[in-house]
């Protein structure tokens, strides 16, 4: 069991809090996509034979791909794996691709899930962040794939940006509620260095928020996303019933991936690789650097990701996978975020309370190897 992600590096336009790699060369766009293909080809072995059971093209921007792209990679794809039991297709797409054309052609490809990066229903908050849509594109965009049938969108929401309070990030809220997505992702805002709100910051021009107020604006959305029927499975998702994001499950549970496109990632169980983040390095000739995970690495990962979810960590995986003296650590650590009520130890699990999560990177810490 195994995904495939194809990295689309391309963005019109460069939001203010964005450090992902991404590129406004759109030029290259065309030579990119082709080296993409070939790149499948060379790395057709990576995954030994296991079968492909989610698709996701991420970025960047997807959706600056026409759909027919987007399906010669899916139909290359099933000519070099086990793609039969695909059962999640995913393409991210900014609200203003989104034209009832696009639409109508996207409907023709095998895409079945469309995550949406609308990032706020705020005029002034989406013109803050330098993004390219606004607030009536994306609700647009959302009823155009209802319109069309597709049943599985998500959109992402970003919270604790300086000068947006409560009002606004509540009424995001409310609308992402009234358009009945099947699941919302809440990003905290991060201010990376080498983007535009990092040079504010140092300017003076804006600020990080205050812990308090990431904290209430994180159980405001908790609540009210909750409330409203969505289960809160990760630190930044929720999803309706039935409709978690596979492909990123897949990731959080370990199993093998495999990234295509400058800058991704791949993963074969026992280590990464990942090709040169440069356009123009990786068209002419793709080159890699890799990693392979100690059994250490490999601890360190599950217990991170594991906790990061609302199941929380297995205990009989840490015995099974890493010994019982290691279930027996994990235990002694465990003892006083029981007893502070940071954790909850529920059957075979260890796992942290979801109004906790946002304040989680001790509790988690605490059980790393070092
Ligand atoms: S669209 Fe996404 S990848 Fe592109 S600049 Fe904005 S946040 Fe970054």
């Amino acid at each position: 069991m195994a995904g495939v992600y194809f990295h689309i590096p391309f963005c019109k336009r460069i939001c203010a809090y964005c450090d992902f790699y991404r590129s406004a060369e759109l030029q290259y766009i065309d030579s990119a996509v082709e080296a993409m293909h070939s790149e499948l080809e060379e790395q057709a072995e990576y995954l030994n034979d296991k079968d492909i059971r989610t698709i996701y093209f991420g970025g960047g921007t997807p959706s600056l791909l026409q759909p027919t792209e987007l399906q010669h990679f899916i139909e290359h794809s099933a000519e070099l794996f086990d793609c039969n039991n695909v059962g999640e297709i995913t393409v991210e797409a900014n609200p203003d691709d989104i034209s009832a054309e696009y639409v109508k052609s996207l409907r023709k490809t095998a895409v079945n899930r469309v995550s949406l990066g609308v990032q706020s229903f705020d005029d002034d908050e989406l013109r803050f962040m330098n993004r390219r849509h606004t607030a009536e594109e994306a609700v647009a965009a959302v009823k155009r794939l209802q319109d069309s049938g597709i049943e599985n969108i998500t959109i992402d929401l970003i919270f604790g940006v300086d000068g947006f309070g409560d009002e606004v990030l509540e009424r995001s809220i409310d609308k992402a509620l009234s358009l009945g997505v099947q699941h919302i992702s809440a990003y905290h805002l991060t201010i990376e260095p080498s983007t535009t709100f990092y040079r504010r910051v140092q300017r003076g021009q804006m600020r990080e928020v205050a812990e308090e107020c990431s904290e209430r604006e994180y159980l405001l959305i908790e609540k009210r996303l909750c409330e409203a029927g969505y289960e809160h499975y990760e630190v930044s998702n929720y999803a309706l019933k039935g409709y978690r994001s596979q492909h990123n499950s897949s990731y959080w549970s370990g199993a093998e991936y495999l990234g295509i496109g400058a800058g991704a990632h791949s993963f074969n169980g026992a280590g990464r690789h990942w090709s040169v983040q440069s356009l123009t390095e990786y068209i002419q000739q793709r080159e890699y650097e890799s990693e392979v995970l100690t059994a250490k690495d490999h601890y360190n990962e599950y217990v991170m990701t594991s906790l990061r979810r609302c199941e929380g960590i297995d205990l009989r995986v840490i015995e099974s996978r890493f010994g019982q003296q290691k279930l027996k650590t994990v235990m002694a650590a465990a003892q006083r975020w029981i007893a502070s009520g940071d954790l909850v130890a529920d059957g075979h699990n260890l796992r942290i309370p979801t109004s906790r999560f946002m304040l989680s990177d001790a509790v988690i810490e605490s059980f790393f190897d070092v």
